[in-house]
């Protein structure tokens, strides 16, 4: 066993050659060799949709790996395994898979909103304009698969959830988009939950229920943003369901967005949460600074506009959350430079991001957040250096690492020198660790959310 632990330990150095840090990272690090059964190596991995993509894209490139480590051809399969890392399986939970039925279209005549009919559907939001990051890899990759397939994938319904201003919309937009690029008839149906309730409220008051009943169940994809508005709202949770389970049934692809996973959204019915939970749930986390700075780099360019990249560095280091705070600051840096006939400089940003935008913070130190996480876990900021550690020394200074990766500007190399003369690996090694460790446990998240609350008062 221990050789065959050494043979998969040699195919992965061989592929992380090969492969991007990030999709290394995403699709090939949580895998376990778990032995070999009639001559077929098995490879742990996650979840279903892990398993699903490795075979679609890495299987030519895992062949060629095992070829290279033990010099003749192996076949390998892959199989969903409580062993892989346990941080990677909640990021999917796939509970349970519903065999999505080929369902014949209805002949009943569509009086949605269409491709008219999806005019709620924004030309704003495509796969092409979405900047994929550590953060947000898996997401998108769902995503993808389910507007390739929609309806005939696992990943029904399909629930994106995370913080504000992190993609979600966009992710639920590009899908629909797509799905219309490829097939103009496609019945696309994109509502908020709020849209729903009103449409739903307003039927009710003009007797047209089966109008609305009829244009919601007869989409060929149904898109639900922040699903979270629903809380509370019993009589439209109740139609909610049955549109749910009538368009479930017919193999019609759903997607939900929230801004929480569905365990925590409060005041939904128990029915409902275990029918979002049921096909595949994944999270979009806030980007790491390169991430930012594509985004933003992404967004000059199609603005057609040239900034520096200091300047965008700049903007990146200082809003570190939200996405559409990181745009509105670039469009605002813009508009003034124009106005102007200015170029942008770092100068002009700081002075202007500072003075009017409340939301735009002074950058924190490497320092200040050493200083923070070592109180908040009652231990002396030397210990941030140290080379001896305990394990709580240990979690402590990777959640440092982590908010200097996320809050600051600093280059891997100056937070990994801050913390002991660490390298760039053990930063990126640690920022990795803590965005697994809190997807799963939401009181880390929340005590690491309360440490950068605290750093901006
Ligand atoms: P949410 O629905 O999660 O609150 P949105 O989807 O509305 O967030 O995103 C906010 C803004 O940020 C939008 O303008 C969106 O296009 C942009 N955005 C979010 N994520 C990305 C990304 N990965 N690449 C490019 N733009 C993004
Ligand atoms: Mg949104």
């Amino acid at each position: 066993m221990a050789e065959h632990n050494q043979v998969w330990n040699d195919c992965l150095s061989y592929l992380s050659r090969r492969v991007n840090r990030q999709s290394f990272y995403t699709w090939l690090k949580p895998t376990v060799m778990l032995g070999v059964d009639d001559s077929t190596m098995q490879i742990g991995v996650p979840n279903r949709f892990v398993a699903d993509w490795l075979q679609e894209h890495y299987s030519d490139l895992i062949t060629e790996a095992l070829r290279s480590v033990t010099e003749r051809d192996c076949s390998f399969a892959f199989i969903v395994s409580p062993h892989c890392e346990a941080a990677q399986t909640d990021m999917f939970v796939v509970r349970q898979h519903f065999a999505a039925t080929a369902a014949a279209k209805t002949a009943e005549p569509w009086n949605g909103n269409g491709c008219k009919m999806c005019n709620e559907l924004s030309d704003r939001y495509h796969f092409e304009n979405f900047v994929v990051g550590d953060s947000n890899e898996f997401a998108y990759a769902a995503s993808i698969a389910v507007g390739k397939s929609p309806g005939k994938t696992r990943y029904n319904p399909l629930f994106i959830y995370g913080g504000v201003g992190l993609g979600k919309t966009h992710l639920a937009q590009a899908i629909g988009n797509y799905v219309i690029d490829n097939d103009k008839a496609a019945r696309v149906l994109y509502a908020t939950s709020e849209k729903f309730t009103t449409d739903f409220i307003n039927s009710i008051s003009n007797k047209s229920i089966a109008d609305f009943s009829n244009r919601y169940r007869s989409a060929d994809m149904l898109l639900i943003d922040d699903i979270q508005f629903f809380t509370g709202k019993e009589s439209t949770q109740e139609q909610f369901f049955h549109t749910f389970n009538t368009l479930h049934q017919n193999g019609r692809q759903i997607v939900l967005t929230a801004d929480r996973p569905p365990r925590d959204i409060k005041g939904l019915e128990e029915r409902l949460l275990s029918r979002f939970s049921s096909g595949l749930v994944t999270d979009i986390q806030p980007p790491s600074l390169e991430t930012r700075i594509a985004i933003l780099q992404r967004k000059a360019e199609s603005d057609n506009v040239k900034v520096s990249a200091d300047v965008l560095s700049y903007i990146a280091g200082s809003v570190s959350t939200n996405i559409r705070d990181l745009e509105g600051c670039l469009t605002r840096l813009l508009a003034y430079a124009s106005l102007r006939g200015k170029e942008v400089t770092v100068d002009i940003a700081q002075h202007l991001l500072r003075d009017s935008i409340p939301s735009v913070k002074e950058t924190v130190s490497i320092e200040q957040i050493q200083r923070r996480v070592a109180e908040s876990y009652n231990i002396s900021p030397e210990m941030m250096q140290a080379k001896r550690k305990t394990a709580e020394v240990a979690l402590a200074r990777q959640i440092a690492m982590y908010l200097c990766r996320t809050l600051t500007s600093s280059s891997l190399k100056g937070i990994g020198a801050a913390f002991g003369g660490r390298d760039h690996s053990t930063v990126i090694h640690a920022h990795k660790t803590i965005l697994e460790m809190i997807r799963k446990d939401v009181n880390l998240k929340l005590r690491i959310d309360q440490i950068t609350n605290s750093l901006y008062v």
